[in-house]
């Protein structure tokens, strides 16, 4: 069985020093590919290094996450993009980028930034994934207006008709741990079409309730996410992961071994 990680952070602060241990771990439960998604210029460098460690497993997505807008050092943005011009034949999508409201205070730059970042994905026909949290309306307003390869809007967590109209435009939707115990999340996951649909953690998001307790998330954790799809699907666990994986190298434009 082959499993997608298509959304993590393994250059994130809690996975320092552990980076081995994790693939490794993913690896042997049957993760052949793991899109990390870097949130600054540090964690863009850091991605390149692990995607040059492990070729044909780990992929990056680079780009400026919206919690970062505010605490970009000077000259981050242009230096970032600049980083991924450069990079642009190993980079696979920009990524995560987008809006959140928690951070109201910024929404000017977060528009801004997510404007750039979009301007720069369509520049380098790359796909977007795209962090949406309290924002959709303004998202689903501002893409049109950008020609790009793909939209990913991860961990998809808003109303059945915004999902509907998602779709309908063409766009992916990822979900993770939370399909094993989130209401509104499996009922996502039932009326997506899994045509357009890709599986993630989202690590080190810690996920509280059973089975995962707390404990730090690993990529590894993605075979719990196809069994709960699955399950809400009515499908098999098998079929559900070819699915996945053949979406994932639509998505991504990559071929898997
Ligand atoms: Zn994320």
């Amino acid at each position: 069985m082959k499993l997608i990680d298509a959304h993590v952070h393994l250059s994130a602060a809690e996975y320092a020093g552990h980076t081995d241990e994790l693939i490794a771990d993913a690896k042997a439960a049957g993760v052949v590919a793991l899109v990390t998604n870097s949130m600054d210029l540090r964690t863009c460098q850091s991605d390149l290094k692990l995607a040059e460690k492990y070729p044909d497993l780990v992929y990056p997505a680079l780009g400026i996450h919206p919690w970062n807008v505010n605490v970009l050092k000077e000259n981050e943005l242009e230096q970032t993009i600049d980083l991924i011009q450069k990079q642009k034949s190993v980079v696979k999508a920009i990524g995560e980028i987008g809006l959140d409201c928690k951070y109201e205070t910024a929404w000017e730059k977060q528009i801004m930034v997510f404007d750039k970042m979009l301007r720069l994905a369509e520049a380098l026909a790359l796909p977007a994934i795209i962090h949406s949290r309290g924002t959709i309306d303004k998202i689903a307003e501002m893409l049109p207006s950008y020609h790009l390869k793909g939209v990913l809007l991860h961990w998809f967590s808003h109303s059945i008709g915004t999902l509907h109209r998602a779709v309908d435009d063409g766009y992916f939707i990822s979900e993770g741990p939370q399909a094993t115990y989130a209401k509104d999340i499996r009922e996502i996951i039932e009326k997506a079409p899994l045509t357009q649909f890709l599986t993630e953690t989202d690590g080190p998001v810690i996920y509280r309730k059973p089975p995962y307790n707390g404990q730090l998330t690993k990529p590894s954790f993605i075979r719990n996410v196809v069994e709960s799809v699955a399950e809400i699907k009515n499908m098999q666990v098998d079929d559900v992961a070819q699915q996945v994986a053949e979406n994932f190298q639509v998505f991504f434009n990559i071929k898997l071994n």
